[in-house]
């Protein structure tokens, strides 16, 4: 061998290089969904229920959403993914459109395969189900739904959505249960006329994000804490909690989405909800406990993709 040349033995005794993405143990090995009307959170976890990575995307045309999805989880090794949409969505595995959007008002999307797509390139198990399904099951998992059975989570933001959840498996009818398209008493002296394309004043057209807006010619979070604005919401939100607690005595009702992040709306509730149920419920949760009935969610608004990592580890029946 002459000096200066590189050995070609040297090589055999180099160690080879590892695929560092190979699954193990601690390696992130569940993808998880959140798909909103204006982005989609996309995360991957571990066993633990932990995320590991995230990435967050417009949504714009399905086509280019769902390949943006299918793009951030295409290298890594899963084995399985959790889709939380919005919706309405086809939550029925059943159904011949299992996994669809269906009669929702966001242009392009009505009647789009959103799970098809996502198994179809990724080729592992890929449940679906209603976004606010997905974020109760999060709260279920490692919010504030861990210690009770039976609960009420409700999500206020540009919409209004409710799940109900008992034993970690959200209740299901014919469809999913629509509770922000309730109808309520109206407070004294409210005459708007609601924002619903449905149902004008419904709950969600009374109460969620846009309909404070429309009402008072200002965005939410530009409202002080002491803005009438917060004593009709409050109004409106109590007597659809007093309504759920009539309905399905569940164990806790939990608010999240990004009205609630106005913390002093909690206490307000609370009192509608007093006065409402009138002490008929006889359960001290009803009468003496209300902090412990009316909660905010524990795991703000990452509760949607930690609840479809979730569903992610039932399809691969990992755990839960
Ligand atoms: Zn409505």
């Amino acid at each position: 061998m002459s000096k200066g040349q590189p050995s070609v033995l040297l090589h055999l005794f180099l160690p080879r290089v590892i695929d560092t993405r190979r699954s193990t143990l601690e390696d992130p090995r569940f993808g998880g969904v959140e798909a909103g009307g204006t982005k989609v959170v996309c995360a991957t976890g571990d066993a633990s229920g932990s995320v590991r990575e995230r990435t967050r995307i417009k949504t714009t045309t399905p086509e280019e959403t769902l390949r943006a999805v299918v793009d951030f989880f295409e290298d890594r090794p899963l084995e399985a993914v959790g889709v939380g949409s919005f919706g309405p969505v086809d939550d029925n595995p059943d159904s011949p459109t299992y996994g669809f959007i269906t009669n929702t008002p966001k242009n392009g999307w009505q009647h789009t395969d959103v799970r098809g797509p996502i198994q179809e390139a990724l080729g592992v198990p890929v449940a679906f189900d209603l976004d606010v399904n997905a974020a109760a099951l999060g709260e279920h998992h490692g919010g504030a739904g861990r210690d009770v059975d039976a609960f009420v989570y409700l999500t206020v933001g540009t919409g209004v959505g409710g799940s109900f959840m008992q034993s970690g498996r959200p209740l299901r009818g014919l469809l999913h249960p629509e509770i922000g398209h309730l109808r309520l008493p109206r407070a004294s002296g409210d005459d708007f006329a609601g924002h619903c394309p449905f149902h004008g004043d419904c709950l969600e057209g009374l109460a969620a994000g846009p309909a404070i807006e429309a009402r008072w010619g200002r965005s939410p979070a530009d409202l002080p804490d002491d803005h009438p604005a917060w004593e009709v919401e409050a109004h409106y939100l109590g007597i659809a909690v007093a309504n759920l607690a009539c309905t399905l005595a569940p164990e806790r009702v939990i608010l999240g989405g990004g009205v609630m992040h106005r913390r002093q709306l909690f206490p307000m509730i609370r009192r509608v909800v007093r006065e409402r149920l009138g002490g008929y419920l006889d359960h001290p949760r009803f009468t003496e406990h209300l902090d412990e009935f009316v909660t905010p969610a524990a795991l703000g608004d990452e509760n949607g993709v930690r609840g479809a990592l979730a569903m992610a580890r039932q399809a691969a029946q990992y755990d839960c």
